[in-house]
C-alpha cells in the first residue's frame, strides 16, 4: 500500500493536533513532514478545498448532530513571535468564530448545559458551551473584550492556580517557544526516559517540527522522572536566553488574581484547571492528586470567595484521567470534569467526561467541526 494512502487513513479517523502525535508513529510522522513541505499554493488550494466543503457540509452535519457542543480555546492573541507555534486565535477569526456560533447555536453557560444533564432532560444540539484553559491574560484582554463587544456571551475559565501571578509557562508551551527562538543549530533532545539525541534546528521547519516531538515525548513520560528530565534540557540555553525570548511572546502571560476577580464579578465563570497542570493519571498518586484537585479548589475560594463548580483535566486525553481523579473530583464537591476527548455533550453523558472540541484554526474547519460534532471530518 502506498505511504500517502495510510496517511490518508490515519488522518480521516483522527484529528490532526500537533500535541497529541505519538512521534514514534512513522505514519504519522510522514504526515507532518508532509503538511510542512508545503508551498503557498498548496496551502492555499487546500484551504479553498476546505472552505468549499465545509460551506457544502456543515448544514447536513448540524442537520445530523445530537448533543450540544463544548469549544476549547486556549487565548486569543494576534501573532506575536511565529503563528505556527501558537495556541492562540487571533482576535479576527475568534470574533468570526463567535458571530458564527450566535447566528447557528445558542452559547449557554457550562451550569446551564450541566442544570440539564442533572434533571435528565433532553440536551438540545443547538447547544454551544465555550470554555479557555490555562488562564492566559488574554482572555481578558482580547477574548473578553471581543465577547463583550458581541453581546453578553457566558464562558468559563479554568485556571492552573499556582500560575495565577507568577511568571510561569506551563513547560508545553514553553519547549515549541524555545525550540523555535533560540540561538542553537544544534540540540540535544529527550528520546525517552533514559536517552537522549542530537538534532539539528538549521531551518524554521526542523524547528517547527523539533518542538512538538519533544513535547509529545515528555508527555509520555511520568511526572516524577519528567522534571530532571526538563531541567537538563532548559540547561542548554545561553544565560537569561529563555527569558528574553518569554518576554517577546506575552500571549503567554498569566492573569492575575485582580484580573480574574474582575472577570469572574462580571460574570465570568472560573473554574479549576489544577495547581500545576499536572495530569490526572493514576501514576500521579492518591495525594499529589488530592493536593491538586482539592487544592486548586481552596484556592479559588479564597482568593473569590466562592468555590468553583467546575474542574478540567490538564491535557484531558483519555489517559489524562481515571476512576480515582474522577471520585476525587466528585469528594471535593466539583459538579463536573471536562476532558479534550472529542465529541458532543449528549443526554447519557458523564458529566465527569465531558467532551470537548479544540479550538479550530481556521473558519472552515471551526464551521464544519462545531456542526459535525464528532472527530472524523476531512483533513485537507
Ligand atoms: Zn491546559
Amino acid at each position: 500500500m502506498e505511504k500517502d494512502h495510510l496517511v490518508f487513513v490515519f488522518c480521516n479517523h483522527n484529528d490532526i493536533w500537533f500535541d497529541r502525535l505519538r512521534t514514534k508513529n512513522p505514519i504519522v510522522i510522514s504526515y507532518v513532514k508532509g503538511r510542512l513541505r508545503d508551498t503557498p499554493f498548496v496551502s492555499a488550494y487546500r484551504a479553498l478545498r476546505e472552505s468549499a466543503f465545509s460551506v457544502c457540509t456543515a448544514p447536513v452535519y448540524r442537520w445530523q448532530k445530537r448533543g450540544a457542543i463544548i469549544v476549547n480555546y486556549h487565548g486569543v492573541s494576534p501573532p506575536l513571535t511565529d503563528p505556527d507555534i501558537a495556541i492562540h486565535v487571533p482576535p479576527d477569526l475568534f470574533r468570526k468564530q463567535i458571530r458564527h456560533l450566535k447566528t447557528y447555536y445558542k452559547v449557554v453557560s457550562l451550569a446551564e448545559l450541566l442544570d440539564s444533564l442533572e434533571a435528565g432532560y433532553s440536551i438540545p444540539s443547538n447547544w454551544a458551551v465555550l470554555t479557555f484553559d490555562d488562564g492566559f491574560r488574554n482572555n481578558l484582554t482580547y477574548a473578553w473584550q471581543i465577547l463583550r463587544e458581541e453581546g453578553a456571551i457566558p464562558i468559563s475559565l479554568f485556571i492552573i492556580t499556582d500560575f495565577i501571578g507568577t511568571n510561569n509557562v506551563f513547560w508545553g508551551d514553553l519547549i515549541p517557544l524555545v525550540v523555535m527562538c533560540c540561538r542553537n543549530q544544534m540540540l540535544r533532545v529527550p528520546c525517552d526516559e533514559n536517552s537522549w539525541e542530537l538534532r539539528p534546528l538549521h531551518t524554521r521547519r526542523q524547528r517547527e517540527f523539533l518542538g512538538i516531538e519533544i513535547v509529545d515525548v515528555l508527555k509520555s513520560i511520568p511526572e516524577n522522572k519528567r522534571q530532571p528530565i526538563l531541567d537538563e534540557f532548559f540547561l542548554q540555553f545561553g544565560t537569561g536566553e529563555i527569558d528574553e525570548i518569554r518576554s517577546r511572546s506575552s500571549y503567554y502571560n498569566s492573569l492575575s488574581w485582580d484580573e480574574v476577580r474582575f472577570l469572574h464579578s462580571n460574570g465570568v465563570d472560573v473554574g479549576s484547571h489544577t495547581r500545576t497542570h499536572a495530569y490526572m493519571r493514576p501514576e500521579l498518586g492518591l495525594k499529589r492528586m488530592q493536593e491538586e484537585i482539592f487544592g486548586s479548589r481552596e484556592k479559588i475560594r479564597e482568593e473569590l470567595g466562592k468555590a468553583p463548580d467546575h474542574f478540567c483535566y490538564p491535557n484531558g486525553t483519555r489517559d489524562d484521567f481515571c476512576e480515582l481523579s474522577g471520585r476525587l473530583l466528585r469528594e471535593a464537591g466539583y459538579r463536573c470534569g471536562l476532558t479534550t476527548v472529542l465529541g458532543t455533550v449528549q443526554n447519557s453523558a458523564d458529566p465527569f467526561e465531558l467532551r470537548r472540541q479544540i479550538h479550530i484554526s481556521s473558519m472552515a474547519r471551526f464551521r464544519t467541526v462545531v456542526a459535525a460534532g464528532k472527530q472524523h471530518y476531512r483533513n485537507f
